[in-house]
């Protein structure tokens, strides 16, 4: 079992938040690939992911942030520390579907973080 301790607790300093950008409309209409430019750089999601503050408070799973209730710090932690597969189980406690919600969902976990 996970033992989940913020591994990054500087991270947030150090790291600034980097949006994917979406590839050209252009080249998404020929294909079925992601809609975003970068998806498999590991260790750009692992920086993200070491943004995480562990918030005493995390707003991203408040009635505002995540609908379906994802644990998200610890999810964040799991990425940072490269554990993808307890991450994965860790995100099918509270999603059944995360292979199309990661890809559907507004995210307003995002918005209601305290990071922003
Ligand atoms: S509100 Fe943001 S920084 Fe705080 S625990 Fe949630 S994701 Fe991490």
């Amino acid at each position: 079992m996970y033992q989940f301790v913020m591994g990054k607790v500087t991270g947030f300093k150090e790291f600034d938040r980097k949006t994917e950008p979406y590839r050209p409309v252009k080249l998404r209409i020929q294909d079925y690939g992601e809609i975003f430019t970068d998806t498999h750089n590991v260790a750009h999601l692992q920086e993200q992911g070491a943004r995480c503050m562990d918030c005493g408070v995390p707003f991203c799973q408040s009635n505002e942030g995540c609908p379906v209730d994802n644990l998200i710090p610890e999810w964040n932690d799991l990425v940072y520390h490269d554990k993808w597969q307890a991450a994965l189980v860790r995100l099918h406690k509270t999603n059944n579907f995360p292979e199309f919600t990661g890809r559907v969902c507004p995210a307003p976990c995002e918005g209601s973080c305290v990071l922003g």
